[in-house]
């Protein structure tokens, strides 16, 4: 079932978008927990890392690729990629996407 996220993609509704190619794309969380926190999600629509398929790898591996890309361009000191998998792994969307997340101390373990 489509999520919010395919409204993002497809621009149906508006998102501060920092980065868009022909597999992903990244914009800014609404509800930011960092003064950096960007979600990078597939234009695929895979609900949860869970339920990936062998043919995603390269796929998975390219939402992280575009994490360090932001990073770097954003000249970013130190940075988390997180990504929530299922209800009780704290995801409320279900499309997979990357958090990456910075611009504060980030302490561990995460809550
Ligand atoms: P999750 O809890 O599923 O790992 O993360 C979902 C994230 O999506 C949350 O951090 C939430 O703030 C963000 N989010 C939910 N709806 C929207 C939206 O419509 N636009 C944007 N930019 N972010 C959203």
């Amino acid at each position: 079932m489509s999520t919010v996220f395919k409204k993002i993609i497809d621009k149906e509704i508006p998102a501060d978008i920092v980065y868009e190619d022909d597999l992903s794309i990244a914009f800014r969380d609404i509800n930011p927990v960092a003064p950096v926190h960007i979600l990078i999600i597939p234009k695929k629509e895979i609900p949860m890392l869970s339920e990936m398929n062998q043919e995603d790898t390269n796929l998975v591996g390219h939402l992280l690729w575009v994490a360090t890309k932001i990073a770097k361009n954003m000249d970013l000191k130190g940075f988390r990629v997180v990504i929530n998998n299922g209800k009780e792994g704290g995801q409320h969307i279900f499309h997979l996407h990357v958090h990456l997340v910075s611009g504060r101390p980030l302490s561990w373990p995460p809550g």
